[in-house]
């Protein structure tokens, strides 16, 4: 990976340039940095979680204007005509090319995209804010659309990383009660959590995680758990907390093949579920949730860096140090 010199997209058909403000530095881009990440097909302009100001208009292009802030959806495109297209399913298509991986994408001054992948920012939201509305909508998606998550209902979150607590806070939107757990070194982020309404903050090592389920739930287990960071460990909690009948939903990726015993699905009856990015439907209720002032995003951003100093922000990150550092472009 390099800082390189290229020549300004051209927008096509339906599509308009996106001069970018933010772009967040994720968990993606570090697998993609050491190969890890099957979707990937360099050379690639890196950056899916991006926004901007629309700085110019392709033909044909309806309902936007030079000037209006935006966020752009992290699916450069996608076939339009497969039964996951029509049913609106985007995510799952075949065709789908992410921005960052398949396509060129927002660690860069200026970004083609198409017209009906914009999202304008409520006036209220920072340019910082709306380089989190790509994750914020992974954790709707994860939360509102693939799990039967029900107000009341108590919840475990694996992994106090951004994602992690974005999944967090629409859960308590929604009105579970949640119990985030976190290893060594995660106490900055697990104090973070607390403050933007997890009702539990558990470090494994210091606090029986277990235990608390236990007592919470009256022995027994948590509706669902949502696995968010990758991490075998995490993984065997969700598998333990979660009550029979239960779900848990894979948001993190491992990157690689995991060993685990996985008879539980079997005794347990649970249902495990994969969630991955989003379609426009999700992007909408990220949008009502920003509106509503339902979700804090500022609170997980941890740093910003010129382009020139990515390496220094992808350092941070893969350290496990903060949790959202955005890059922005330089002249
Ligand atoms: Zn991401
Ligand atoms: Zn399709």
């Amino acid at each position: 990976m390099d800082l390189v010199n290229v020549d300004p997209p051209q927008p096509r058909e339906r599509e308009l340039i996106v001069e970018v403000q933010y772009g967040g530095v994720c968990g993606t881009d570090i697998h993609i940095l050491h190969d890890l990440y099957p979707k990937a097909f360099p050379p690639v302009i890196l950056g899916h979680e991006f926004c901007g100001i629309v700085s110019e208009l392709g033909p044909d292009v309806q309902g936007w204007k030079v000037g209006d802030r935006v966020a752009v959806e992290s699916a450069a495109d996608f076939c339009r005509g497969c039964e996951f297209c029509r049913a609106g399913e985007t995510q799952r298509c075949e065709k789908r090319q992410g921005f960052g991986s398949g396509r060129d994408g927002g660690f860069a001054s200026f970004v083609a995209t198409r017209q009906d992948g914009l999202y304008r920012l409520p006036a209220h939201v920072s340019f910082q804010e709306g380089a989190l509305c790509e994750p914020l909508s992974c954790a709707i998606h994860a939360v509102m659309e693939r799990s039967s998550i029900e107000p009341g209902n108590t919840v475990l979150v694996t992994g106090p990383g951004p994602i992690g607590l974005l999944v967090l806070q629409v859960a308590k939107a929604v009105g579970a009660a949640v119990v985030i757990s976190g290893t060594q070194g995660d106490e900055e982020r697990l104090k973070i959590a607390k403050r933007i309404g997890a009702d539990h903050c558990v470090q494994i090592e210091q606090q029986d995680l277990h235990l608390l389920i236990y007592e919470l739930t009256g022995g027994m287990g948590v509706d669902v758990a949502y696995e968010c960071s990758g991490v075998m460990g995490a993984l065997s909690d969700c598998f333990q907390g979660v009550r029979k009948g239960g779900e848990i939903v894979q948001v993190g990726l491992f990157g690689r093949s995991i060993e685990m015993n996985y008879d539980d699905v079997t005794f347990k009856e649970i249902q495990v579920k994969g969630s991955f990015t989003h379609n426009r439907r999700t992007w909408k209720k990220a949008m009502e949730l920003l509106r509503d002032r339902k979700v804090d995003l500022i609170s997980l951003v941890s740093g910003e860096f010129p382009l020139d100093q990515w390496e220094e922000a992808f350092r941070l990150f893969e350290k496990g140090m903060g949790l959202k550092y955005l890059l922005y472009p330089i002249d």
